[in-house]
C-alpha cells in the first residue's frame, strides 16, 4: 500500500536567501514533517505542514531526561538539475539503532524513507544551486509526555526539518587544529556513544569551548576510561595515514559510526589502499609524527564530507600533520566523494537517491 503523506502547503512562501548568504543551519525551508508516536500505537497521522513552531507543555521528558535522537543527512542537486539524497538508508538504520539504545520507538524504514522524499520534494526548490551547497535534513524523534517520572516516555513527536546549507569550504579548505583532550570523555563501555542523542552533544560542548578559547577549532576525544585510545571528533570520524596504512578506531560502541566514514573506507578501498579498521592509541600517532610516518590526518562527517587536520596537540606537544597543508588522499576522498554526491561520477555503490517530483 502506497504511504499517504497529506501535505498542507505554505499561504506565503519565505524569501529564500541567495547561496552566497547562506551558513549553517540557521534558515529553515516553507515545510516540515511532523508525525505522532505511542508505544502502545506506534507511529501515526504522518504529515507535512508549514515549518513553524511546535507547542509543548514545560513538563516534556525530552526537555528534563534528554530522551530524543536525531540523524544528519543531505540532499545534493546535481550539475544535471537532479535532487539526491545520499545514502538516507544508512541514516535510517542509524537512526532506529540510536531509537532502540534510547527506548524511542521503531520509525518504519519505508515511511521514513517516504516521509524524506516528499519534503524534500515539496520544498525542491530550497536545494542550492552553488557547487559544495546543499539541503541539510535533520530528523529527529523526541519524548513528549508531560510527566517528571525518570522513565521513557509513552508519546513521542517526529519531526523533519530541512535547511539549506553553504559549501563548507567556499574560501578553500583550510586544516583544523585540534586539541586531543585529556581531561573530559565523550563516553565510555556501555554508554551512549553509538547513539546520535542529544545528551552526547550536550556532554561536549564545555570541552569544545575551552578548547575554542585555546585557539583549537575542535577536540580529538579519547576513550573514557584510559585516555589512551582515539576515537573521534566532535561531529566527525577521525582517521590517519601512517606510512602507506588508511587507519581509523573500530565501532566498538563508543563512537559514532558515520556514514561519511563508511564511504570513505569504501572508496580507498576501492582504490587498492590499504585500509584498517583497529585501535590506534594517541601514543602511536605522536610516535608516527616523530618518525615522520604520520602522512595526513582528516575528520569525515555530512557537513564537510573531509577536514583536513594541519595541528594536533596533546598535553602540550604540537605536532604538524602534512607541514599543515591539506594532503593528497584528503583531497581525492574529497574530490571523489563530493563527485558522486553532484552526479558528476558513476555512483558505483549505488549511494544517491534520487527525489522524484
Ligand atoms: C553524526 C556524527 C558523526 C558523523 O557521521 P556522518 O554520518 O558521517 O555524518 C560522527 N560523530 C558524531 C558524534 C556524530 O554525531
Amino acid at each position: 500500500m502506497p504511504i499517504e503523506i497529506p501535505v498542507t502547503r505554505v499561504q506565503e512562501p519565505k524569501a529564500r536567501p541567495r547561496d552566497a548568504q547562506l551558513g549553517f543551519g540557521q534558515v529553515f525551508t516553507d515545510h516540515m514533517f511532523l508525525m505522532d508516536g505511542a508505544v502502545d500505537a506506534g507511529w501515526s497521522n504522518p504529515r507535512i505542514v508549514p515549518y513553524g513552531p511546535l507547542a509543548l507543555e514545560p513538563a516534556t521528558v525530552a526537555l528534563h531526561y534528554a530522551q530524543s535522537v536525531f540523524e544528519g543527512l543531505k540532499a545534493y542537486r546535481g550539475q544535471d538539475d537532479a535532487v539526491r539524497l545520499f545514502r538516507p538508508d544508512r541514516n535510517i538504520a542509524r537512526f532506529n539503532r540510536s531509537a532502540a539504545r534510547l527506548c524511542v520507538p521503531f520509525i518504519d524504514p519505508d515511511l521514513f524513507l517516504t516521509a524524506l522524499k516528499r519534503l524534500v520534494a515539496v520544498d525542491r526548490d530550497w536545494v542550492p544551486r552553488t557547487p559544495g551547497t546543499s539541503l541539510y535534513i535533520r530528523p529527529v524523534a523526541f519524548a513528549s509526555d508531560p510527566d517528571l517520572h525518570v522513565q521513557p516516555s509513552r508519546t513521542y513527536r517526529f519531526f523533519i526539518i530541512l535547511s539549506p546549507v553553504a559549501a563548507y569550504y567556499s574560501e578553500g579548505f583550510r586544516p583544523l587544529r585540534i586539541r586531543v583532550e585529556d581531561r573530559y570523555a565523550r563516553s565510555v563501555r556501555g554508554g551512549t556513544g553509538a547513539a546520535k542523542t542529544a545528551g552526547n552533544y550536550a556532554g561536549s560542548l564545555m570541552a569544545a569551548e575551552e578548547a575554542q578559547q585555546a585557539g583549537f577549532a575542535q577536540v580529538l576525544w579519547l576513550d573514557g576510561l584510559h585516555q589512551e585510545y582515539i576515537e573521534e571528533v566532535g561531529s566527525m570520524n577521525i582517521a590517519f595515514v601512517i606510512g602507506d596504512e588508511l587507519v581509523t578506531p573500530p565501532l566498538t560502541g563508543t563512537l559514532l559510526e558515520g556514514v561519511t566514514r563508511d564511504s570513505v573506507l569504501q572508496l580507498a578501498r576501492d582504490q587498492g589502499m590499504q585500509v584498517a579498521e583497529r585501535p590506534v592509541t594517541i601514543g602511536e600517532v605522536l610516535a608516527a609524527a616523530r618518525n615522520g610516518t604520520l602522512r595526513e590526518v582528516f575528520g569525515t562527517g555530512t557537513a564537510a564530507v573531509i577536514s583536513p587536520v594541519g595541528e594536533l596537540s596533546y598535553k602540550g606537544e604540537r605536532v604538524r600533520v602534512h607541514d599543515g597543508e591539506v594532503g593528497p588522499l584528503s583531497q581525492r576522498l574529497f574530490d571523489d566523494l563530493s563527485d558522486i554526491q553532484l552526479g558528476r561520477r558513476p555512483d558505483r555503490h549505488g549511494w544517491m537517491v534520487p527525489i522524484q517530483d
